[in-house]
């Protein structure tokens, strides 16, 4: 069968209105109106209607993918192994993954996930650089100290800065703590908060756990700056209960944990965010009592604590998807960076940084939900919210599924369509395979019946649902 290079539905124009048209009425309307058009000011054409749905959906046939039988035997992580099979990810070495459409749309729904509530707790975004001069790290003696750092030279090919010493950025303090600064004068300049979501380089000595263990990887990473130690707090507050919506919308709200860590020369703790799983790499001790965990690092010095006396821990395994730092004044000091105070003294700005493994995320969403068949990914991110399986032959027989699949996509649905020329059996492993979370399955028999047959990723049972009856279900309510 010819494969369709265009992902998108594929559908004419329609009776709609063209944008131009519209313009050009809205335009003669405004003309005997007094207030000239916005339109006359800035170059604003309305969106065409088919761009709204480009991407939304897509024919499987189409896909650049396929679900494979075998992996490598270099790849022992249940993640990395579901997620080859499925074709979402592939190993170009230990530690450094390529993300394949499906899987570049699931980490694309992790990362707006993660973006909306980092904007919504006051971040601004921003994308810093990857390749760091050596300078930035001597300034704050980690180019001797972290044994992650990949480090390099220029090629030679250019005067004077051939042989300058560089790193590719395992973290960002370095970057952004001279950065920001350059904006900060006194205390009107404070609070501020920056955030990026970008691919973090580390030299990691063993990377054989999939996604969980990248030796190139993304991260959201955040950044605050205060004037005061309260401030500082009053902020780090608010991004517990940031993560704490990250983790409830990507479905993993029921297994993370907030978990006590060793925090450093500046303060007592830092904390992880461990997700419970029996192939995690990190041990911690868990009180469902307290809904708190503790990791195992300070599991000695902090279960003597009065808060803690008494209490029952569980030791379970867990991946930290989550770890977040008051830094103090630990960065500020090593680039001088400091405000002018209201009282007129200058006084040293307080640091907090934040992150998220993006991709380690992922991987630990796949340790969580998976069963004998495959992923079964939560509603938000799944990489479509619909499976559309076709038992039709291509071609005319299947004009009924293809109108359908194009309707779907208009009441607002993502649909992956499988118009493939496969087998039932086939099909239905796939399905299971990718893990949407509801499938909807059409064939001869089900269209004589007026109806498709609807399955959720989580259930065993199939339900008979009527065609019409689909439409008056809106996109929420097919989600499990
Ligand atoms: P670990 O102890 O697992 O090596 P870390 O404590 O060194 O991780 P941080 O510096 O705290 O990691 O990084 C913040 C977040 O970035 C982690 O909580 C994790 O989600 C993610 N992360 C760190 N290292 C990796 C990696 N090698 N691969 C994928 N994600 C990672
Ligand atoms: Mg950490």
């Amino acid at each position: 069968m010819e494969r369709p290079i265009d992902s998108d539905t594929g559908s004419s124009p329609g009776p709609e209105k063209s944008a131009g048209e519209a313009a050009q009425s809205a335009g003669e309307a405004a003309q005997s109106a007094a207030a000239p058009l916005a339109s006359e000011y800035f170059n604003t054409p309305a969106l065409p209607v088919d761009r709204e749905l480009t991407g939304r959906s897509m024919r499987q046939s189409a896909l650049v993918t396929r679900t494979r039988r075998e992996v490598s035997r270099d790849e022992p992580s249940k993640n990395a192994q579901l997620l080859t099979r499925a074709g979402y990810v592939e190993r170009l070495m230990a530690g450094v993954y390529s993300y394949l459409p499906l899987g570049q749309r699931v980490l694309a729904n992790l990362e707006r996930i993660i973006r909306e509530e980092m904007t919504r707790i006051g971040s601004q975004e921003v994308l810093l650089p990857a390749l760091q001069p050596r300078e930035n790290w001597d300034k704050t003696g980690r180019w001797e100290t972290v044994d992650v750092l990949y480090k390099l030279r220029g090629d030679g090919q250019r005067r004077g800065d051939g042989q300058r010493e560089l790193t590719l950025g395992p973290t960002h303090e370095e970057v952004v703590t001279p950065l920001i600064g350059s904006f900060i004068r006194s205390y009107r300049d404070l609070p501020c908060s920056v955030f990026q979501i970008q691919t973090k380089f580390r030299n990691e000595a063993r990377a054989k756990s999939g996604l969980l263990r990248g030796r190139e990887f993304r991260m959201k990473d955040m950044y605050s700056f205060h004037e005061s130690l309260e401030d500082l707090d009053a902020y780090y507050e608010r991004v517990q209960e940031a993560y704490r919506r990250v983790f409830e919308r990507c479905g993993l709200g029921a297994v993370t944990f907030l978990t006590f860590a060793s925090g450093g020369a500046f303060s007592r703790y830092s904390h992880e965010y461990q997700t419970v799983t029996p192939h995690g790499e990190d041990l911690i001790y868990l009180s469902t009592e307290k809904g708190l965990a503790i990791n195992h690092e300070i599991l000695e010095e902090t279960r003597n604590l009065p808060e803690w006396k008494g209490v029952e821990l569980a030791e379970t395994k867990a991946i930290e998807v989550g770890n977040i730092f008051k830094l103090g004044t630990r960065f500020s000091d090593a680039f001088e960076l400091s405000f002018q105070a209201k009282d007129g003294s200058r006084k040293p700005v307080y640091m907090g940084c934040y992150g998220l493994g993006s991709t380690r995320l992922m991987g630990a969403l796949v340790e969580v939900h998976h069963d004998d068949q495959g992923i079964l990914w939560p509603a938000e991110v799944a990489p479509f919210s619909l499976h559309f399986v076709s038992l039709f032959r291509p071609g005319e027989e299947s004009a009924p599924a293809d109108q359908l699949y194009e309707k779907l996509t208009r009441a607002g649905h993502s649909v992956l369509y499988d118009d493939r020329e496969v087998s039932p059996g086939e099909k239905f492993k796939d399905s299971d395979l990718l893990g949407i979370p509801n499938r909807l399955v059409i064939s001869p028999r089900t269209l004589k019946q007026g109806a498709v047959e609807f399955k959720s990723r989580n259930s065993k049972e199939s339900l008979p649902v009527s065609i019409d009856d689909l439409f008056n279900l809106g996109p929420e309510t097919l989600k499990p």
